[in-house]
C-alpha cells in the first residue's frame, strides 16, 4: 500500500517495520472502530487485551527507564499512530498505561516498581496520571492540590481534574504542592490506590470522543511516604520527563488519525458517482486530497525525525513541540476535508470520519496546548538567536 512507504524511511528500522505489520493485523482482529455504550467495560476490555498480546511492554519500563531497556520513542509513536487508524480508545488504552506508569518507571523505588509496573504492563492493572486541577491546567505551576507531610505520612486535600483513566483506574500518580520550595520545587508526586479512604471520584466527565475521565477528590488523604515517588519537591521535574517521553506519541496518535481520514476519502472520493463521473473526477476535489496527503507527510516527518532524534539521545524540546503542534492541528484541517468529501454522510453519528472528527479535537489541548507549543518553539529559536 502507497500509505505505509514511510516505514521504509531512514528514521525507521526493520524492527519498527515488522512491528507495524505485526500490530495491524492484530489491531485488524482484535479492535473493533465504533464505540458502544460501555466505554469503561471497552477500555478495561482494550487494556487487557494489548497487554496479553505483549504491546504495552512498549510504553511500560519495568526495570526502570533508559536503565535495563532503552526508551524506543519510534515504536512508542508506530503503535500510537498504528492503533489509532484503528480505534481512538485502543490508543487511549495503550497511551494512558504509558503515562500512567511513567513516573514509577522513572523514579519510583524499586518496591514501587515490583507493585505496579508488571501488573500495568501485563493489562491487569489500570494506570492515571493526574496533574491538572480545576484552577490551572496549562500554568502547572499554580496548582493547589496540597500534600502536608505529617512524620511518615503524607496528607493530600484538593482536586485533580481532567483525569484519563478516572473511575477505573487502580491506582492514581498524583501531584500535590508539598511546599519544599516555592513554584516549581514544591511539588511531590505519590502513587494513590482507588479505595485509600480519602479519595474518591467527585465527578464523571462526558467529552465528545468518550472515554474514561474525571474529576477526583482528596479530603484528609493519608498516605505512607513510601507512596511517594522520587524525593520531595521532585514531582514537577518527574511530571515534565514524563510528558517528555509520550509527547511525541501524541503527535504520531493525530498522524493515526489523519491517516484514516485520508484512506476514507480516498475510498470515497473515487467510488461516490457525480455528474456522470465519480467526486475523485473534479480537480477540486484531487486538490483537496492533495492537501490531506501533504499535510500527512509533512506530520510524519516532524514525528519522525522528533522520534529518532530522541532515540538517538538528543533533546527533542523544539522538535517534540514542532511535530505535536504540526500534526495535531493538521490532523484537524485532514479529517475536516475528509467530513466535506462524504458529504451528508460525514455527520452520520459513528462514521468513522464522524468519529475522527471527535476525537482529534482533544488533542490540540492536552499534553500542552497548541499555543503552549507555540510559545515553547518561540523560546528555543530566540534562544538560539541570543546565543
Ligand atoms: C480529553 C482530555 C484528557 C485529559 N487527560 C488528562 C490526564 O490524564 N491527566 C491530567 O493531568 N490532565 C489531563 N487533561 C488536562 C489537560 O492537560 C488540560 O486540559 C490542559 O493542560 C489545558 O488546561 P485547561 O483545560 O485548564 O485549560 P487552560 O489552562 O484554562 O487553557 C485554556 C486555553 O488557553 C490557551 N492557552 C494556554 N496557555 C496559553 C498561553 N500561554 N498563551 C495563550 N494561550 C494559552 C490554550 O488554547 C488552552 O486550550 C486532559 C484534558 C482533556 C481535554
Amino acid at each position: 500500500m502507497s500509505d505505509r512507504l514511510y516505514l521504509d524511511w531512514p528514521f525507521l528500522e526493520a524492527r519498527h517495520r515488522d512491528l507495524v505489520t505485526g500490530l495491524d493485523a492484530w489491531a485488524a482482529a482484535h479492535v473493533g472502530g465504533a464505540h458502544g455504550k460501555d466505554v469503561d467495560a471497552e477500555c478495561r476490555a482494550l487494556v487487557r487485551a494489548l497487554g496479553q498480546a505483549g504491546w504495552l511492554q512498549h510504553a511500560v519500563f519495568r526495570d526502570g527507564m533508559d536503565a535495563g531497556r532503552p526508551v524506543d520513542t519510534r515504536a512508542i509513536c508506530l503503535i500510537r499512530e498504528t492503533l489509532a487508524r484503528h480505534s481512538g480508545l485502543a490508543d487511549f488504552a495503550f497511551a494512558m498505561q504509558g503515562l500512567g506508569s511513567g513516573a514509577i518507571s522513572l523514579a519510583g523505588t524499586p518496591a514501587q516498581r515490583e507493585r505496579y509496573l508488571p501488573g500495568v504492563a501485563e493489562g491487569r492493572l489500570i494506570a492515571a496520571f493526574a496533574l491538572s486541577v480545576p484552577q490551572a491546567g496549562s500554568d502547572v505551576a499554580a496548582m493547589q492540590c496540597s500534600g502536608r507531610v505529617e512524620g511518615d505520612h503524607v496528607v493530600i486535600d484538593g482536586e485533580k481534574t481532567w483525569i484519563s483513566n478516572g473511575g477505573i483506574a487502580d491506582f492514581y500518580v498524583v501531584f500535590a504542592r508539598t511546599g519544599e520550595a516555592p513554584g516549581t520545587r514544591g511539588i511531590s508526586a505519590f502513587v494513590v490506590d482507588a479505595g485509600t479512604p480519602g479519595f474518591e471520584i467527585a465527578e464523571r466527565i462526558d467529552v465528545i470522543a468518550p472515554h474514561p475521565l474525571a474529576r477526583l477528590k482528596f479530603t484528609n488523604c493519608r498516605l505512607p511516604l513510601s507512596q511517594r515517588i522520587g524525593a520531595g519537591g521532585e514531582g514537577f521535574k518527574i511530571a515534565m520527563r514524563t510528558l517528555d517521553v509520550f509527547r511525541t506519541s501524541v503527535a504520531a496518535a493525530a498522524l493515526g488519525f489523519a491517516r484514516r481520514a485520508l484512506h476514507e476519502a480516498l475510498g470515497r472520493a473515487t467510488s461516490r458517482k457525480m455528474f456522470g463521473g465519480v467526486l475523485a473526477d473534479f480537480q477540486l476535489t484531487q486538490a483537496s486530497l492533495a492537501r490531506m496527503a501533504t499535510t500527512v507527510e509533512s506530520s510524519a516527518l516532524l514525528t519522525y525525525r522528533a522520534a529518532w532524534l530522541r532515540d538517538q539521545g538528543r533533546t527533542v524540546t523544539r522538535e517534540a513541540a514542532m511535530a505535536k503542534l504540526e500534526a495535531t492541528e493538521g490532523a484537524q484541517r485532514v479529517i475536516d476535508a475528509a467530513v466535506q468529501v462524504f458529504g451528508g454522510l460525514g455527520v452520520v453519528s459513528e462514521q468513522p470520519v464522524e468519529r475522527l472528527y471527535r476525537e482529534i479535537r482533544s488533542l490540540r489541548i492536552y499534553e500542552g496546548a497548541t499555543e503552549v507549543q507555540q510559545l515553547i518553539i518561540g523560546r528555543e529559536l530566540l534562544k538560539g538567536w541570543n546565543a
